[in-house]
């Protein structure tokens, strides 16, 4: 089953955030199968923003990730991982539509609330750096054949 890595960044969990995010996933459909609150280290955040290395943000941008608590999770569905970027909207959330997260509860593109895996190799990768694989709970929610056709 096709799992993605989300994490509600240091803003996020200020802003009381937690709830209404972790809730929209849950009435989407998608299961919960990995969750922890934690203030990464410098060497997580280096790793975990590695592609951008060389931007002029990335700096600010680890700075920011390791400042506070982030909400680190792992949700497992069919097609998740686009489908939770859809729910997650643009990364500027001026840009991001109405009914996104960015879209409805940001808006500077520093301040963006989640992170969310942008492909399935990125997932893989990101669920591996930010979870043991006894952290993750394999289970089926009774709920599924009112989900699933
Ligand atoms: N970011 C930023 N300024 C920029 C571009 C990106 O602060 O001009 C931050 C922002 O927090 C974003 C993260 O860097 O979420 C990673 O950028 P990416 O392009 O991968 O966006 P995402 O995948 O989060 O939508
Ligand atoms: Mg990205």
């Amino acid at each position: 089953m096709e799992r993605t890595f989300l994490a509600i960044k240091p803003d996020g969990v200020q802003r009381g955030l937690v709830s209404e995010i972790i809730g929209r996933l849950e009435k989407k459909g998608f299961t919960l199968v990995g969750l922890k609150l934690l203030k990464p280290s410098r060497e997580l955040a280096e790793q975990h923003y590695d592609v951008h290395r060389e931007r002029p943000f990335f700096a600010g941008l680890v700075e920011f990730i390791t400042s506070g608590p982030v909400v680190a999770m792992v949700w497992e569905g069919d097609g998740v991982i686009a489908s939770a970027r859809k729910l997650i909207g643009a990364t500027n959330p001026l840009n991001a539509e109405p009914g996104t997260i960015r879209g409805d509860l940001g808006i500077n593109i520093g301040r963006n609330i989640i992170h969310g895996s942008d492909a399935p190799e990125t997932a893989q990768k990101e669920v591996a750096l930010w979870f043991k694989d006894e952290e993750l709970v394999n289970w089926q929610p009774e709920l599924t054949r009112w989900l699933r056709e």
